[in-house]
């Protein structure tokens, strides 16, 4: 692996105004490589370029097909490259190889997709009688920021820059400080397809730095931020500050609702999926269960020996798809995941099973479920971002839905139950996104996805989710008779 990775801007890479930063790989927490660090004059210089390029028509003025076909030729592009791209991100992730892979593939499908859609955006005619002819076109913003997490660095890129650039904007991405390194793919998939040079550009830097910087920056016409409450609170007002619309992307707490008639098997594999896939650094992982008491302690059992099932160990290790859970991104993320399990021990939860640091260097958590918890937890209402499910309990279905709405979140949400009634009530009723029917993540790159409360606003995946690259403008045509 290379030990120094810069930042790509204007079609160069190039040192960080800012210095470096230490990339450190937490299944060992041994350094890694260096990443650029970039500051404000590096952030100014990538939204010039790319606000040159849009300018120039050079993305915006193609016909939409071929604007599509380089964006899934992006796709194709990390798909050659998968094996070199997963093992990256598993040594700076922590996450499983086979996870890894499954990321880079979804990161590619982003592209197919979003390239499919590009000839797609479409206006329409509105009649306004014999004397005119009026009609609505979508034109892309221009200048689209995009701020991107740890936890996904590649998916989350992938799932902005294909609609960023299939709807003809130019992109400026702020890479993750823990997890930057596979971002520079996309550098050189834009090159290998022939995006002009300043149309797609990559740059890590802190947070409070390059992101606040490229979020306040006048020239930025549109962002895109997936993170956490507090910062999409700031960026939002940064964008406020230029009248710029935003997307957030925000945390969750969400809440699986489980029935007495639900097929417990079942339940199983969404436990294993749900809330042990990246160690539970997921913002819509199933982070609370809660049970309908008369299953509450078979199930319980049932999730214990699944989080005992599961082994857990360097990322790297694991080649093979199966039941096993890797590193967390760092070990301030695992002490503060183990700090909220005790706790909750503290206010009077029980840990079923897990809760402790592994005994070996890396930021290693044991599967944990915490039973016991009542709504008025700190472990019931705030994201844990961790390998920790919490299970409540509730004697019927609108207790259930109470318990599930009583957080400030709302992205997504699941009902289980063989009642199809039931289900459809519940999924009417749940303060979320996206509801889920009987399995964990169902849907895909197709559906769109966002939150309810403070879980953002603004939708990504989907159709939906194009609508936030463009705006419409209306021509109205008055005739000569
Ligand atoms: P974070 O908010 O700390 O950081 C996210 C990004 O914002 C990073 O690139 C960071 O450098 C940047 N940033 C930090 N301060 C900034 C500022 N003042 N101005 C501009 N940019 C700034 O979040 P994180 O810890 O990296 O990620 C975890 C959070 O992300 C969790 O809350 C999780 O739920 C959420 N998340 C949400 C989704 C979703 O799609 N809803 C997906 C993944 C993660």
């Amino acid at each position: 692996m290379k030990t120094y990775w810069q930042n790509y801007i204007d079609g160069a890479w190039v040192d960080g105004g800012a210095g470096r930063i230490d990339i450190i790989n937490p299944a060992t927490g041994e350094k890694l490589a260096e990443q650029a660090l970039a500051d404000a004059g590096d952030v100014d210089r990538a939204v010039q370029a790319a606000r040159r390029v849009h300018l120039s028509g050079a993305l915006s003025d193609l016909r939409p097909v071929e604007r599509g076909r380089m964006v899934q030729a992006m796709g194709r592009y990390l798909l050659e490259h998968l094996d070199e791209i997963a093992k990256t991100l598993t040594l700076e992730q922590g996450k499983p190889l086979w996870e890894a892979e499954i990321e880079v593939r979804g990161a590619a499908r982003y592209f197919e997709y979003y390239g499919n859609q590009a000839e797609t955006v479409e206006g329409r005619s509105i009649p306004l009688g014999a004397g005119y002819f009026d009609f609505t076109t979508h034109e892309p913003y221009g200048v689209s920021a995009q701020i991107i997490p740890w936890n996904y660095p590649l998916e989350m890129t992938a799932r902005s820059l294909s609609a960023g650039l299939a709807t003809g904007n130019t992109c400026v991405i702020k890479t993750p400080e823990l997890t930057p390194l596979t971002n520079a793919w996309f550098a050189d998939a834009a090159e290998a397809v022939g995006l002009p040079a300043g149309a797609v550009n990559i740059l890590c830097g802190l947070g409070h730095e390059a992101g606040a910087a490229l979020s306040a920056h006048p020239d930025v016409n549109q962002i895109v931020f997936t993170g956490s409450v507090p910062t999409g609170i700031a960026i939002a007002t940064a964008a406020a500050q230029n009248v710029v619309p935003c997307v957030l992307e925000l945390g969750g707490k969400s809440a699986a609702i489980v029935c007495e008639d639900a097929d417990l098997d079942a339940f199983e594999k969404d436990v294993r999926w749900g809330i042990y896939f990246n160690a539970g650094q997921v913002c819509s992982a199933m982070s609370r269960v809660i049970a309908h008491e008369s299953i509450h302690d078979e199930l319980v059992e049932r999730m214990v020996s699944v989080a005992q099932s599961i082994t857990v160990k360097p990322g790297i290790e694991q080649p093979e798809f199966g039941a096993t859970m890797g590193a967390m991104v760092s070990d301030k993320q695992r002490d503060r995941a183990a700090g909220m399990v005790s706790d909750a021990q503290a206010q009077g939860a029980t840990v079923a099973t897990g809760g402790r640091p592994l005994n070996r260097p890396g930021a290693f958590l044991e599967p944990t479920v915490v039973t016991n918890v009542t709504p008025d937890m700190t472990i019931a209402n705030e994201e844990v971002f961790g390998p920790v499910v919490s299970v409540l309990k509730a004697s019927n279905d609108a207790e259930a839905i109470k318990i599930a709405n009583g957080t400030p979140y709302g992205l997504v949400g699941g009902v289980f139950t063989r009642n199809l009634d039931r289900a459809t009530q519940a999924a009417r009723q749940v303060r979320a996104g996206q509801v889920f029917v009987n399995e964990w993540f169902a849907g895909g790159v197709e559906t769109p996805f966002g939150g309810y409360g403070k879980s953002g606003y603004g939708r990504e995946k989907g159709r939906e989710a194009l609508w936030n690259y463009v705006q419409t403008k209306n021509v109205a045509i008055k005739l000569n008779s």
